[in-house]
Formats: C-alpha cells, sequence, structure tokens
C-alpha cells in the first residue's frame, strides 16, 4: 500500500507558512504501515496540480490533496480532482446546512461560492469537518489510485484525519487487521550503533516493522505490528522487543511516545520513596529543575550548594559528594561539577568546546564517581551533562549498574 501526499497552496511554495500538514499525515501513514515514497507541494495552479495528480495516480495507491478546499477563487483542489475523476462536485446536506445556518445566525451575508465548501466528489464520501465549514473528500477509485481531499487549516486537518480519516485507513486497507505500535526508548547508544546492532533484524523486517528515529540525546525505536486481534499485534511487538533487548536492552529506559528519560527517573526515585539533594555547579541547576515539578511530593528533590573546591580528580569529586552528604537528610546526594581546568564558557557560545565534567553520586554511604568528556558547544554540553545526570539517578535509584562510557 503506498500513499504519496501533496500539499496545495503558494503560500506554501514561498515559504510563508511552514508545511505541518503533510509531515502530521506522513506520521500517520507510517504508524498504519503505509508507505510514501513521493511528498510534494504545488501552487494554487489548475494545470500544474492536475499534472501532479496524473502522476501520483500512476505510482500511488492513494493520492491525498491537503489544502485549497476554501471558498475563495484560488481554492481549486476539489475541481481538479473531480475532473481528474470524471465525477462531479455534489452537496453535502449536512455541511451545506451547516454552511447557510450559520450566516442567517451570524447575519453575515454568504457569498454563493461558500456553497463550495460543502461539496465533495461523487460517488464518494465527504468527510465531516468539526471545526470548520469545508468538508473533506474521500473517492475510492476503482480504476486508479483513491483519492483523500483534506483541507489546509492544521486545526481543522488534525481533528479530521484522527477522528475520521484514520477508521477509513482501518477500514479500507488493513483488511480489518489492527494495527498496534510499541516504542522502546533508548539512552546512552547512538542511533548508528543501535541501527548497526540491529542491521539483521531491520533487513528481515516485515510484521512488525522497525523504524529507528534518533533524537538529541536519545533513539526510539518504534515497532509497529498487524493482526486479527491486538493481543496478537501486541505479542508481535513483545516478542520483536525481547530480541532487539538481546543487543540493547542495556540501554532500554522506558517505553511510549509520551515518556521521558525524567519522567522515568522521577518515577523510580517515587516508586523507592527516596529523596534527592542535586549540587550542581555545571548545568546552570537544570537537573533539579527538571525532576522538581515532577514529583508528587514536595521535598522530594532539594538543590544544594556545593563548596567551592576546585575538582580535578576522583578522589576531590568524591571526597566533596561525601562531604555534601554527610551535611544532607537525603538518601541520594548528586553532584556535577566542571573540572577546575575548563575555561569559562557563556551558555551562548556556539563554538565547540571540550569541557570534563565530574558525576559523583552517594546511596547509603556507597560513592561512585567518574567523569566525563563533552565536546560539543557549551549549551549542549549542559544539556548532554543533564541527561547523564538523570540516568546516573535512574539507575542508582533501580540498583543499576552506571554506564560505561560508549
Ligand atoms: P487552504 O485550505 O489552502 O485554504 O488553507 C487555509 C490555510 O491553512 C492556509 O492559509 C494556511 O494558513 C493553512 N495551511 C494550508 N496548508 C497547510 C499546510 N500544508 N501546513 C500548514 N498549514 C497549512
Ligand atoms: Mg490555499
Amino acid at each position: 500500500m503506498i500513499a504519496e501526499i501533496i500539499s496545495i497552496g503558494t503560500e506554501l511554495l514561498l515559504g510563508q507558512i511552514t508545511d505541518t500538514n503533510r509531515p502530521y499525515i506522513a506520521q500517520k501513514l507510517s504508524q498504519f504501515g503505509i508507505d510514501s515514497y513521493h511528498q510534494s507541494i504545488v501552487g494554487d495552479n489548475y494545470e500544474r496540480m492536475l499534472a501532479e495528480i496524473t502522476v501520483a495516480n500512476r505510482r500511488s495507491d492513494l493520492v491525498i490533496m491537503i489544502g485549497g478546499l476554501g471558498p475563495t477563487e484560488d481554492d481549486l483542489t476539489k475541481s481538479v480532482a473531480a475532473d481528474f475523476l470524471q465525477q462531479p462536485l455534489v452537496d453535502d446536506a449536512d455541511a451545506l446546512n451547516k454552511v447557510v445556518d450559520w450566516h442567517q445566525t451570524t447575519g453575515v451575508p454568504m457569498a454563493e461560492s461558500n456553497k463550495l465548501q460543502a461539496k465533495y466528489i461523487n460517488g464518494g464520501q465527504a468527510i465531516k469537518n468539526d471545526v470548520g465549514f469545508a468538508v473533506g473528500s474521500y473517492y475510492q477509485n476503482p480504476d486508479g489510485a483513491d483519492f483523500l481531499l483534506l483541507p489546509g487549516p492544521p486545526w481543522e486537518l488534525e481533528p479530521m484525519v484522527d477522528k475520521y480519516v484514520l477508521p477509513l485507513f482501518q477500514a479500507n486497507y488493513l483488511q480489518n487487521q489492527v494495527m498496534r505500535s510499541l516504542v522502546l526508548r533508548y539512552y546512552g547508544i547512538g542511533e548508528s550503533r543501535l541501527e548497526t546492532e540491529l542491521r539483521p533484524l531491520i533487513d528481515a523486517q516485515t510484521n512488525p516493522t522497525i523504524a529507528t528515529y534518533a533524537k538529541k540525546h536519545e533513539v526510539t525505536v518504534r515497532l509497529t505490528s498487524q493482526a486479527e486481534t491486538e493481543a496478537e499485534a501486541d505479542a508481535l511487538n513483545e516478542a520483536l522487543a525481547t530480541k532487539i533487548n538481546e543487543v540493547g536492552g542495556e540501554y532500554l529506559y522506558g517505553y511510549d511516545d509520551d515518556n521521558s528519560l525524567a519522567a522515568v527517573t522521577n518515577q523510580a526515585i517515587q516508586d523507592h520513596d527516596f529523596t534527592v539533594s542535586v549540587a550542581d555547579n555545571f548545568t546552570g541547576g537544570r537537573v533539579f529543575a527538571t525532576l522538581n515539578p515532577l514529583a508528587s511530593e514536595a521535598g522530594t528533590y532539594q538543590a544544594v550548594t556545593l563548596p567551592q573546591i576546585p575538582v580535578t580528580d576522583t578522589k576531590t569529586a568524591t571526597v566533596l559528594n561525601e562531604t555534601v552528604a554527610a551535611e544532607q537528610a537525603s538518601d541520594i546526594v548528586l553532584s556535577i561539577t566542571p573540572d577546575a581546568d575548563n575555561s569559562e564558557l557563556a551558555i551562548d557560545d556556539t563554538a565547540y568546546h571540550t569541557e570534563k565534567v565530574w558525576f559523583s553520586i552517594t546511596l547509603a554511604d556507597h560513592t561512585q564517581t567518574f567523569e566525563r568528556t563533552l565536546a560539543r558547544d557549551h549549551a549542549s554540553n549542559t544539556e548532554s551533562a543533564q541527561f547523564i545526570a538523570l540516568d546516573i539517578l535512574r539507575r542508582t535509584a533501580l540498583n543499576l549498574p552506571l554506564l560505561e562510557r560508549k
């Protein structure tokens, strides 16, 4: 199953508006296991739109046209698609009532062209727009690609896709199979390394499919399965996740799209009823500031100050952290200290610098200390240190070994 997305609008071509609709739909397609090999932007021009859908119709099974469903003269999408499909446009009675009623209720005079927004392609179906006036149009074409037309405003398109379009995909392209995704989240391993390790599995993928995504400080892997029941699809995902984690399991910190290393770290700390003091001379308080709002109990986290003693070796960093720990009632004490030999850098300094940072963590009279050398711009180094600190806290709370530098 191959879908093609065409965004329509001269303003998009001119760079006046960023096309957010195409990636929005592209992500949904990939979650449904629908391939998308071509995506394009075309201006509000009849001939060029027609040329584009002629090509798309030949090479794809579904052509998604976005934008140009409005009432103005440059809104040509429906007429281009209808002409191409040799079908007239017909009224959707509900949508027409909605336009007419609104104009009557508000007293705004209605231009005849407004009625265009209530039309869809004959032989297909209208797709309801709960937010605006322009209905979408879905046409299943026995002689070529299916056509799906959606309005441009993202606040209309996004809810329409979620509420009405995805069920259409489900019913028409998944042959009553269900689709389930499992997202695995890794910290401490780079995408290229994880992908290299997973290469044999990725090359063999069919069901589930595997997609790896690199974010700035982490890598996520999305497994997507199709099966007759949710339970079967979940089982397929879980079996593959087990295989993947034979390779990357040491770096797995959590699951789900809406998750973060900070959230998982906080959860681990709360699950163990730990309290944490953070003495942070490097990230400008980011570690505390990230965790503290997540705590369900006040006082879980404390930001404490660190004596101004220059640190250039493991021993000093350890003694320093143990000194702080002796003064604190917290279960865990973490210090993040720049090496005394680092040069002073402003946060807006964008050049790359090598900065050495000491991390020392104490729990129950046991202290672990190590240094990391960070080698990007100062702001990125600061962010990296924040993630390192979160992972140290998470691993300490869960009694997992701290990561070797990879
Ligand atoms: P249209 O459906 O072409 O009349 O578009 C109406 C408005 O929706 C445009 O003026 C843009 O503000 C917005 N819009 C249209 N297409 C896109 C797109 N692909 N991504 C983001 N915004 C869009
Ligand atoms: Mg437009």
